[in-house]
Formats: structure tokens, C-alpha cells, sequence
């Protein structure tokens, strides 16, 4: 609409321009005319972009079209994490899109992931304005083309990544973890030192295994002597969207009261490990520190927004970088991981959509 109200009154502008000539220097009137319609093209978004932009007609997915050398450029030295590239594409993007997403997700038209590329799917914070989860707040929205809705933009390496690859952890990242000084190790053996483990949950137990990683918290055994056996798990992921997000993500992430959270322990100070060849089981001498609801709220104070009014619907525009037009096969692809990722309900595999992950309280469209 407000496009279409621009474009109007560009006309009328060319109309009253037109009448000046008649009353002037007819000479005059061709250039009038195409300043008049330069005028009108630059309101046209379509011509306004630094890139080519299609819309697939299921209204979820589009396509970004770059030059074969930047989209090499793009994919051999990792464009996205480089903010003098990143940061123009994503103002270009909002030369087409109106600014109404949380999300913007990048897929690669690749298969796999390139080999030039060492991660399945990165996220990159633009904006935190949640209290209580460990993060400041920050806004880098104009940066980005944003009025202040982006909240971050994600990378996918691969065209179906967004349900087979790590769509869910990487998202959780909005939120987690930033709330735990989390330890990790990169060995077995003993006389270990562990280190600070940012960003992912390391030993820290779980309601279930977490998406940032972390084991179950109810498969733990006391064996005494501050040792412990807990099942097989991932430090810094336990497959993919194959689980759903724990208590302690859904609270960081505003989709479940703190007092929900089932008190779990987190290791620091690792000084052995040992895995059972069998059983894949953990054996570890660590340091435990128990949370509680009550001292994960001393530790990060109260959520605000709380769970009452926190925000539980996300829009992502899903775009895919690409270097050739789309085949009908590939679009079909990638629109029906982002149908699959978007379904508010039960898909029916062993896999978890957003609503599923969330058990039922968060929920994602996807839109273009
Ligand atoms: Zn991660």
C-alpha cells in the first residue's frame, strides 16, 4: 500500500513537470521526462537492490542471486562472518523485505556443507533486550538496515540444514548461554584441567539432554569422593533437531517459568574423565555446584520480560544465497524445510520442529 502510494504521487509529479513544459521551453521536456521516470524507478524495490531477489510462490522461501565470483568469494572466505560483507548484503535485503523479522536465515544452495566452511549453522546476535539471561543488552539493528526487530542473522551451510542440521541450537543461542561459567575438557585422562566453557553447557545436567549440550541430569550416579557417572552426551550439542530444547533453555528463552526448572548440577574444575568403551557412559572428578530456581534467579536476577509477556511468536525470512536461479527441484527442497520447520504441531518423525521443541508454546512463521 505504501508502496503503491509513492509510485503515485511520483506520477503526480511527472504530470505537474509536464505542464511546466508546456508553458516553458519545450526543449526542456525530454530531460523533465526522464528525471520523472528516474524518479519512478528508484521507487520501484525491485531495481533499488543491490542483488536479485525471487519470491517463491509459496510465499515462505526466496532467493538471493549473486555473481559467480561473489558467491565464490562468499562461500571460500566466508562472507557472513565478515561484517564488511555481511552488513551490506543484509542492508540490501532490506531494500526488498519490509523490516517485520526477528530472524533472518541465510541457506546456502549447496548440498553439504562446503568444505571451505567449518560450521553447519552460525548465528549472529544483532539485538538482546531480555533481562535475567546472563546477556546485555544491545541493539546493532541500524547497522544492519533494522529499525530495532532484528534480533540476529543465521548462516545454514546446506540447503535442507534448516531441518536436518542445527536450526534449533543455533537459534537457542539468542537466549543461552550466557547464564553459566560452564567448564569443558578435550581429553580423557587424569590430572586434567578444564576450561571456561561459554556459550555451551559443557557438564552441566539437564530436564533432558540440551541443545547447547549437557547431559541428563536424572542419569547421574554419586560414586563418591566428588567423582560421578552420567550417560553419554555432547558438550556443546546432542543431535541436532533431534531434541527438543531442556527446561533451563525454554526459561532463557521466555517459553517456561523459572519454577519449572528442575534443580540440576553444572561441573567445573574437571580434573579426570573417563568413558566407558561399552556404554559411552562419563566418569568424571569435578567440582558441583547444584542450581535451584531460587539461585539461578540470585545468580541472574528476575526475567523481563517473564514468561506472562514474553515474546513466543517469531517471523524469519528465509533467503537462499545462490549463484544460479533455482531449479524446481531445489525449491521444492528448501520451501518444505521451512514448512516443516514453521508447522505449529506434531510432524510425526523422530525430529522437532520449533512448535515441538518448545513443547507447544513457541511458534515460527516463515514468510516472504
Ligand atoms: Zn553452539
Amino acid at each position: 500500500m505504501v508502496f503503491f502510494v509513492y509510485r503515485h504521487l511520483g506520477l503526480a509529479r511527472c504530470n505537474i513537470g509536464y505542464m511546466k513544459q508546456i508553458l516553458r521551453l519545450l526543449i526542456i521536456l525530454p530531460l523533465l521526462i526522464w528525471v520523472a521516470c528516474e524518479d519512478e524507478k528508484s521507487s520501484n524495490s525491485d531495481d533499488d537492490t543491490l542483488y536479485e531477489y525471487e519470491l517463491h510462490s509459496n510465499n515462505r522461501v526466496s532467493s538471493l542471486l549473486m555473481s559467480e565470483s561473489e558467491y565464490s568469494n562468499w562461500v571460500s572466505n566466508d562472507g557472513f562472518s565478515d561484517g564488511s560483507i555481511r552488513l551490506p548484503l543484509i542492508n540490501d535485503v532490506y531494500n526488498k523485505f519490509p523490516d517485520k523479522y526477528d530472524f533472518i536465515f541465510f541457506v546456502l544452495n549447496e548440498p553439504f556443507i562446503p568444505s571451505s566452511l567449518f560450521y553447519y549453522g552460525k548465528l549472529i546476535g544483532v539485538s538482546n533486550n531480555v533481562q535475567g539471561i546472563g546477556s546485555n543488552s544491545y541493539d546493532y539493528t541500524s547497522d544492519y538496515g533494522s529499525s530495532g526487530k532484528l534480533k540476529a542473522v543465521m548462516q545454514l551451510t546446506g540447503l535442507e540444514y534448516l531441518k536436518y542440521g542445527p536450526a534449533l541450537h543455533e537459534l537457542a543461542h539468542q537466549w543461552a548461554n550466557y547464564a553459566l561459567p560452564t567448564h569443558s575438557v578435550d581429553n580423557v585422562g587424569s590430572n586434567l584441567t578444564s576450561y571456561p566453557y561459554w556459550g555451551h553447557w559443557g557438564y552441566t545436567g539437564g530436564s533432558t539432554k540440551g541443545q547447547l549440550g549437557g547431559f541428563k541430569q536424572s542419569s547421574l550416579i554419586e560414586n563418591g569422593d566428588n567423582s560421578y557417572t552420567v550417560d553419554s552426551f555432547g558438550p556443546f550439542a546432542n543431535g541436532g533437531n533431534g531434541i527438543p530444547f531442556n527446561e533451563l533453555e525454554l526459561y532463557l528463552m521466555g517459553m517456561l517459568p523459572i519454577s519449572s526448572v528442575t534443580p540440576f548440577d553444572m561441573f567445573t574444575d574437571i580434573t579426570s574423565l573417563a568413558v566407558d568403551t561399552l556404554t559411552f557412559d562419563f566418569t568424571l572428578t569435578a567440582t558441583r555446584t547444584t542450581y535451584t530456581p531460587q539461585s539461578l534467579e540470585n545468580l541472574l536476577g528476575e526475567r523481563v520480560p517473564s514468561i506472562g509477556s514474553s515474546q513466543k511468536d517469531f517471523k524469519l525470512l528465509v533467503v537462499v544465497i545462490t549463484d544460479t536461479p533455482l531449479s524446481d527441484d531445489e525449491w521444492n527442497k528448501v520451501d518444505a524445510t521451512a514448512e516443516w520447520f514453521s508447522k505449529k504441531g506434531d510432524d510425526g518423525t523422530y525430529l522437532y520442529n520449533f512448535w515441538e521443541a518448545t513443547n507447544g508454546v513457541g511458534s515460527i512463521t516463515i514468510e516472504n
